[in-house]
């Protein structure tokens, strides 16, 4: 095993490739109940459990790119939460997105602190632009059949979702 430049925080040993059964990534990509499976990053030499991880930025880009076409595709109408996911994905701030949609930002921050639930219609129109940018940016992400490998978990809790990052490497080296 290839070691680098890392180190473990929690006990200095060098850092190396290796597989990761699953890792809750909720905290990085901004959603709740997020679990990666089966995928590659840097971790303690020592002692894999440790939770210093280095984690790819392809991952993560994947990672989020996997949640906006779950809600999108899968969930009739959007949390507060999917809201601020979605604009984020969207890379819009609150005025932006507001702008956008024709209303002003105080309405969007309604929408996103569950104040006010978005409207069906408007749900509808982020969900098409979302669908726009992940059609020109997901099969760079992931080959199609890939795609299909990436889906919502009703039980056990606490994972919404999981990601089967399995042959993620192979995609990005095409
Ligand atoms: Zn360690």
């Amino acid at each position: 095993m290839e070691e680098n430049h890392f180190r473990c925080e929690t006990c200095g040993s060098p850092m190396v490739r290796r597989r990761v059964a699953s890792y809750d990534v909720s905290g990085l990509v901004g959603f709740n109940h997020v679990l990666v499976e089966d995928f590659e990053a840097t971790v303690c030499k020592r002692d894999p459990s440790h939770e210093t991880m280095v984690l790819d930025g392809s991952l993560i880009d994947f990672v989020v790119a996997a949640v906006a076409k779950m809600i999108v595709e899968h969930i009739p109408s959007l949390t507060q939460q999917e809201v601020r996911f979605l604009r984020k994905f969207l890379e819009c701030t609150q005025t932006k997105l507001g702008e956008w949609l024709g209303v002003d930002r105080v309405t969007v921050g309604r929408w996103e602190t569950g104040e006010t639930p978005m409207p069906v219609a408007t749900a509808q129109a982020i969900r098409g632009r979302v669908m726009a940018q992940l059609s020109a940016s997901w099969p760079k992400l992931m080959p199609r059949a890939e795609a299909d490998r990436v889906f919502k978990k009703p039980e056990p809790r606490p994972a919404q979702f999981v990601v089967q990052a399995r042959n993620l490497e192979a995609a990005a080296a095409c």
